[in-house]
Formats: structure tokens, C-alpha cells, sequence
């Protein structure tokens, strides 16, 4: 049975999907008038994973996740999508696409699955103006100068709540309401805006009951949640920066036009920081996942490929923060080398003992533990410790430690399938391919294979000294020899 951690209870609850087999997620999406950042990736990595652990129990998943390329408001009341294309002069579309393609390559580098549905704020603005239409008939919403506002103390005298999700009290929202530009025309600080009225130099408008405007940023999410997945549905995920206002407004809408709140479970991945800070970009405490990759940034020593980097998002819970540094990287880069290379031996590893081998229980047992780990609100830094262990175990029968005969064929070909299921299929790693990290990877193996076989030679020639000179210097330099049957291994401490 899957357990998650539902923000909007606050507990840890067993997942019960509205019809067994079926599961309709919505994520958050980005906003593309600027480049995607890792920060971002982290969460679309996190749901990635939550995604694919969903296909892995054999449930048909629809998971929709959006483009947001309109009504996102800045503090002065201008869209940013046309802020950005003025600043430019271009089409916002032409701004929309150019990071819409940024992001759909980073999604790739990283190896995340493409959701089933990917629609965009601005092709579903019919829908929107609806929903607009059935909040004001419900007689929560009302017009004002040509935009219109959701009544949040209309909202509350139904005796709905609002701040469940945020743990937010309506007199601090009251007090904490933002003095936006169109503050005039709201009737209470905490309304906000569903439809927004255009003022002239606002490039991105459309035809609606009220004005010539544009949608607020939350209703884009509740009207195409509905569209896609119903008005009650699975998962809603996001970034736990938009628990408030984004989600709250978002169930506010859903509830106010239809009675139904959208989502049973609330998912909120934690934020990644850089160097025990908030990434952001204006006091430069941030990096590019170009930077990161090539290594061409203050914050790192050398570049990572996208494989080891995603190993170190899994490395910690999605829920909780997760501290990137140079150290933190390091430490991920070899962890992840060291599984791979596990799984790599895996696949020609045979074990050629009996059924019942001593090792089959303690094989089975430790992948067993990865994948209750997985079903345990994700816990891929559990997942992965278990899956340590089975690596341990294939690396020391490969080493020649261990017998080959203390596993049995069956039991270790089923030990695999399930291994592989795992990396592959769950934790979505691959073999590294590409980028400047692998580059370098790929030549100390190559490097290190000629090392080993001047050290064999030497042995043959029973120059002993060298031999061991060879074994010495390669230790002082954190790097082991091991013989085995199948011949001499290193590895990186
Ligand atoms: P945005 O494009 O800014 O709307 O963000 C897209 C997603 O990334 C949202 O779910 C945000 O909550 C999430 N996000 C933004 N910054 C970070 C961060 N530093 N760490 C993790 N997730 C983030
Ligand atoms: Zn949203």
C-alpha cells in the first residue's frame, strides 16, 4: 500500500485513488519568461519520480503538467510574459517558446519522464472566463472597473476554509495582503484577482464579458485541472513556495464554482538551496544547469553530468530542504557511480549455487526494503541506502569476496529484475551519456585500465616492486586495486 504525506491533512495517509488503477496528478508547471532554473528541476525531478513509482505499481497515470505563459503578476501589476517580450521586443510567444524548448531539453538531460498532458494558460482561456462566470453566479466573485475579484470574505461567511493548506489564519492574510496597483478596486486586501482588466501598453489581452484583459495567475490551474482530470481528482503537486497563494486561491476556485476542492491529495516538494541559501538569482547565489554541467561556475570545482546530479536530488526526501554544494555533489558523483557500476556487473554476474543459496534471502530482502522504501511517501534516500546494500553483495561476488554458488541462478535473475526495475524504471538513472563529467569518467577507466595492465605486466615480469609501487602510489591517491577472479578492479575512494 502507497503512503504520502498530504499537505492539505498534514498527515501521512494511505493513497486511495478515486478509481482503482487510475491515477490523475497535476503539477505546477513552469513560467517560461525566463530560463528554468535547477531549483526547478529539482521539483519536476521529484515528481518525475513520483510519476514513475505510480507506472511502477502498475496504476495508468495521467499527469498533467501545465505551461504557465500568461497572468503571472509582478508586484507593479504587469504580466511578466509581456514584460519580458517588451523588454525584448518580441512576440511573448516568441519568449514563451524559447524557454518552453530550454525547459523541455533540461527535462530531457535529466531523464524525466514527459507528462501526458501539457497544457498552456493561454490556450485555455474559454475556460477560464467560465470559471470566472460560475464563481460570480455563486456569488463569490464581483467586478470592479472592468477586472474581477474573488470575495474571500463572501468565501468565508459560506463557512468554507481557507489557509487549510497553508496553515495561514485569514486575519494575518488579511494584514499581509499585497498593495497591488489595482488595490483600488478590490473591495477587502484579500481578494484577488481572477480577471484582470488590460491596461494599455499590456500586450497579452483577450475578449471577456468584463474587459479586454487577461486571466489571474491561480485560475489557469484550476481550470485546466478540471478540463483534464475532472472537478475531484488524485494528486495536486507543486513547489511548497506556492502553497500560498497559488494553491489556496486555486482551491478556493475550484470550490467556489463547482462545490468540489480539485484535489484529494496535496503533494509540496521542499526547495533546493545553494551553499545553505535559497537559490536566487538577483543576489547571485544561484547556478545555471549549464554551469553546473560544464563546470564553469564559482560554486563548483568541476562540471557534473546530469545523471550524478539527479542522484543527488534523490539523495535527500523530496519534502525536505536539500543543500547543494561542491562537496554534497562529489559525494552524490561517486555514490551514483559506485550503484551503477553495481548494476553494470549485474548484468553478467551468474549465480551458479542451488535454490535457497545463502545470499538469495539477503539479495531479496534489501531490494524488498528499496521498494517499501518507494511506497513510503517516496523515500528515495531510504531506497537508495537499501539498494547499497544489494550493490555491496553484487560487488563482492564480482570482487571474488563472496561465492558465485552462494547465489542461486533464479534467484539472482529475479534479483536483477527487480534491481533494474528500481534504477531504471523508478529512480529514472541511467548510464551516464554525455556532458563534460562523463567525458572525464570515461578516461580514467581509460587511464586506469592501462595502469592495471602495466601493473599485471610487471607481476608477470615478477617485478614485485613495482608492483606494489604501483598498488602504493594508486592508494595514496585514494584509489584501490582490487584482484578477483575476474581479474583486478579499482575503485574510488
Ligand atoms: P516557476 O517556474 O517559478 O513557477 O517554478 C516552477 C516550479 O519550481 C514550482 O513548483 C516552484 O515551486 C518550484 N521551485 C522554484 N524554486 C525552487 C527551488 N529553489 N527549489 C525547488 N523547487 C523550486
Ligand atoms: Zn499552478
Amino acid at each position: 500500500m502507497l503512503k504520502l504525506q498530504d499537505t492539505l491533512s498534514g498527515k501521512k495517509v494511505e493513497f486511495e485513488p478515486l478509481k482503482p488503477g487510475f491515477v490523475g496528478m497535476y503539477v505546477c508547471g513552469p513560467t517560461v519568461y525566463s530560463p528554468a532554473h535547477i531549483g526547478n528541476c529539482r521539483t519536476f525531478v521529484s515528481f518525475d519520480v513520483i510519476y514513475r513509482t505510480l507506472l511502477y505499481l502498475g496504476n495508468k497515470v495521467r499527469y498533467v503538467r501545465n505551461i504557465t505563459d500568461v497572468g503571472h503578476l509582478l508586484d507593479d501589476g504587469e504580466d511578466r510574459m509581456s514584460k519580458g517580450a517588451r523588454l525584448q521586443q518580441l512576440e511573448p510567444m516568441e519568449v514563451a517558446q524559447e524557454h518552453t524548448v530550454g525547459f523541455h531539453d533540461m527535462m530531457r538531460i535529466f531523464n524525466n519522464l514527459p507528462p501526458s498532458i501539457e497544457p498552456r494558460a493561454t490556450g485555455h482561456i474559454i475556460e477560464q472566463i467560465e470559471m470566472v462566470e460560475q464563481i460570480i453566479e455563486a456569488g463569490l466573485a464581483y467586478e470592479s472597473n472592468g477586472s474581477v475579484y474573488f470575495d474571500v470574505p463572501a468565501y468565508l461567511e459560506k463557512g468554507e476554509g481557507y489557509g487549510s493548506l497553508s496553515g495561514r489564519k485569514v486575519d494575518d492574510l488579511m494584514a499581509e495582503s499585497r498593495d497591488l496597483k489595482a488595490q483600488g478596486d478590490k473591495r477587502h486586501p484579500s481578494d484577488f484577482a481572477i480577471w484582470m482588466k488590460a491596461g494599455p501598453d499590456h500586450i497579452m489581452r483577450w475578449n471577456s464579458p468584463w474587459s479586454v484583459g487577461f486571466p489571474g495567475w491561480h485560475l489557469e490551474c484550476s481550470a485546466m485541472s478540471r478540463k483534464y482530470l475532472g472537478e475531484e481528482f488524485d494528486i495536486h503537486g507543486g513547489g511548497n513556495d506556492l502553497k500560498f497563494p497559488h494553491h489556496e486561491n486555486e482551491i478556493a476556485q475550484n470550490q467556489a464554482s463547482c462545490g468540489h476542492g480539485g484535489a484529494r491529495y496535496w503533494l509540496h516538494t521542499n526547495m533546493l538551496l545553494l551553499n545553505g541559501k535559497k537559490m536566487s538569482k538577483s543576489d547571485g547565489n544561484h547556478i545555471t544547469t549549464e554551469q553546473l554541467i560544464s563546470g564553469e561556475s564559482e560554486h563548483v570545482s568541476k562540471g557534473y553530468s546530469p545523471m550524478a546530479i539527479r542522484f543527488f536530488m534523490l539523495m535527500a526526501h523530496y519534502g525536505s530542504p536539500l543543500d547543494m554544494s561542491d562537496d554534497a555533489l562529489a559525494a552524490a558523483e561517486k555514490g551514483y557511480q559506485r550503484l551503477m557500476e553495481a548494476v553494470k556487473r549485474s548484468e553478467t554476474l551468474e549465480g551458479t549455487g542451488s535454490e535457497g543459496a545463502p545470499l538469495d534471502l539477503e539479495i531479496h530482502k534489501a531490494l524488498d526494503e528499496a521498494r517499501a522504501h518507494m511506497l513510503d511517501d517516496f523515500n528515495t534516500p531510504r531506497a537508495i541506502a537499501s539498494l547499497f546494500e544489494v550493490a555491496s553483495l553484487i560487488n563482492s561476488i564480482a570482487d571474488g569476496h563472496r561465492k558465485a554458488s552462494d547465489l542461486s541462478a533464479a534467484g539472482f535473475a529475479e534479483a536483477r529484475t527487480k534491481l533494474l526495475a528500481l534504477v531504471h524504471d523508478v529512480l529514472g538513472l541511467q548510464a551516464s551519456t554525455g556532458g563534460d563529467a562523463d567525458d572525464s569518467s570515461e578516461r580514467i577507466n581509460g587511464l586506469m585500465e592501462l595502469v592495471i595492465d602495466l601493473r599485471a605486466q610487471s607481476r608477470a615480469d615478477r617485478n614485485w616492486a613495482m608492483s606494489d609501487q604501483i598498488r602504493d602510489q594508486l592508494a595514496a591517491l585514494d584509489i584501490e586495486l582490487k584482484d578477483g577472479k575476474e581479474g583486478t578492479t579499482f575503485s574510488l575512494k
